[in-house]
């Protein structure tokens, strides 16, 4: 009898899955599957406790939806990567497996494990590896001199003529088989990781994100360019937790798209494509940290920003965690993440660069902040947001683009319903008034219990510009 094992890792899903569509192919075979948690290796990159609630609860989803196919989860805890590489051979030679089948990640940790686990099985264990987490595999989509596009708008280009000859059907969620396996698998014990619950926001299982997908595709997408930079109106999809752990496949999102928007590749212009533009913004980054591994690494994009001297002031960093800056825009943006581990783009964008263009500290700090409080937390599109922000990224904003937060407050929140939302301080001050908020305390002789800026934006404007122009001139 054959054994197929399936690893699942960030594809906790079971429909359009490559890897466990293509080990449960044969109907003969027992199929199985694994996940090991791994959480000393989770700390060192700040995985947020909300991440970590989001996977454990769609692991026992996943269990129920592949036991009801007659496929056992077994479940495993070590510390590091390196401890999984050794477990899983003795699990393989356990349960005499015959096949390993897993889909890639991109990240520089993960391929070196998943090397280390093919070199110490095969060639008794035959190894099958899918590109699923993309919709276009990385090294895929290059220049005419066959290296990584630099620049997302030629990437952007030759990705869309590559995707349109593509094949990107979805798969169906394997039929039950006929050979369940006879072993029980092991019960998920909790993870001896932090976790704090996620909540109503991000309702969990597959179905629950397929029904928020199809949703948006058909009543939102239309309205996408002119919504998705407003904070106060549910303009985006909010599908991101589920793209980060694979609870979704981006497959997935591109075919419910296209079912309802069949020109989406050709009509560049309208909602639908912008939509597919920000899907491809997920492509691009995950492409770069392949072809650029260092990125992993937090290490810059354009080598002259290593010089950056960046300012050491944790109060200043500490009050943008605590959303206590004097900035309303920035300070709701803030509480947002920590109340519920998500933040809208526009305002990740502005807090970015509040952090690192006003209060001039390394972008790093802001990053890995982040990650330790984002349900959605994607090292690739977390570093590709961060440089991009920070003007140390490819094709990032260039470094004397610098947010203005009271006009980004203005512009993107007009009447403050966001800022009144999360900075109840303020809900006593007009519209007119909420994004200088001491200015009107001060006509109508108000004290308010929120605290002045912490830094003049003006002034730290051109601190930033003589910092970057340093380390520039100092390259
Ligand atoms: P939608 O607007 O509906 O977009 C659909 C999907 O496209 C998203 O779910 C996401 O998977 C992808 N996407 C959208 N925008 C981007 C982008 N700029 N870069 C890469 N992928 C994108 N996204 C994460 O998934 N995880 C992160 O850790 C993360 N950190 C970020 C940090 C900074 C500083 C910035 C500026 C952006 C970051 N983003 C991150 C990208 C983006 O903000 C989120 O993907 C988006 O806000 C998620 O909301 P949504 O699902 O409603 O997006």
């Amino acid at each position: 009898m054959t054994t197929h094992l399936v690893w699942f890792r960030n594809d906790l899903r079971v429909t359009d899955n490559r890897a466990l569509s293509a080990a449960c192919e044969d109907v003969d075979a027992t199929v199985i599957a694994v996940f090991i948690a791994t959480p000393a290796q989770w700390r060192k990159h700040d995985m947020a406790p909300r991440q970590a609630a989001f996977i454990y609860q769609h692991l026992q989803a996943l269990q129920g939806a592949l036991s009801e196919r007659g496929i056992p989860l077994y479940y495993h805890q070590c510390e590091l990567f390196s401890d999984s590489v050794d477990w899983l051979v003795k699990f393989a030679a356990e349960h005499h497996v015959d096949a390993l089948f897993y889909n890639d990640q991109v990240e520089i940790n993960e391929v070196e494990r998943d090397a280390a686990v093919d070199k110490a099985l095969s060639p008794e264990v035959q190894i099958q590896r899918f590109n699923d987490s993309l919709l276009l595999p990385p090294g895929s989509v290059t220049t005419g001199e066959g290296s990584m596009y630099k620049v997302y708008t030629p990437f952007r280009r030759a990705f869309l003529q590559r995707l349109s000859e593509s094949d990107c059907r979805s798969l169906p969620a394997p039929h039950a088989r006929k050979n369940s396996h006879p072993g029980e698998a092991a019960e998920l014990s909790p993870f001896d990781y932090p976790q704090q619950e996620v909540g109503d926001d991000f309702p969990i299982g597959e179905e629950a994100a397929r029904d928020r997908l199809r949703r948006f595709c058909r009543e939102n997408v239309q309205d996408y360019l002119e919504q998705r930079d407003l904070p106060a109106v549910d303009g985006t999809s909010t599908l991101s937790p589920y793209l980060a752990i694979g609870v979704l496949s981006p497959r997935q999102c591109l075919n419910r798209l296209r079912a309802e928007n069949p020109e989406v590749l050709e009509k560049t212009d309208g909602g639908a494509f912008g939509w597919l533009n920000e899907l491809v913004w997920r492509e691009f980054y995950r492409h770069l940290l392949v072809a650029w591994p260092s990125l992993c690494k937090r290490q810059p994009f354009i080598e002259w920003t290593k010089g950056i001297t960046w300012r050491d002031a944790p109060d200043d960093l500490q009050a943008w965690q605590a959303g206590k800056t004097g900035y309303p825009i920035v300070d709701a943006a803030m509480r947002q993440l920590n109340a519920t581990g998500w933040m809208h783009n526009r305002l990740r964008m502005i807090v970015a660069s509040f952090l690192v263009k006003d209060l001039l500290i390394d972008w790093r700090c802001g990053e890995r902040y982040f990650m330790s409080k984002l349900v959605d937390g994607d090292l690739a599109a977390n570093n590709g947001g961060w440089q991009w922000g920070a003007s140390t990224g490819t094709d990032a904003a260039p470094y004397f683009r610098i947010f203005n937060p009271t006009t980004q407050g203005e512009r993107f929140d007009k009447q403050g319903r966001f800022i009144k939302a999360w900075v109840p301080e303020l809900s006593d001050v007009p519209e007119r008034d909420i994004h200088q908020p001491h200015r009107w305390a001060e006509k109508q002789r108000r004290v308010l219990d929120y605290p002045f800026p912490i830094i003049d934006h003006a002034r730290a404007r051109k601190d930033t510009l003589a910092a970057f122009e340093a380390a520039k001139n100092r390259a």
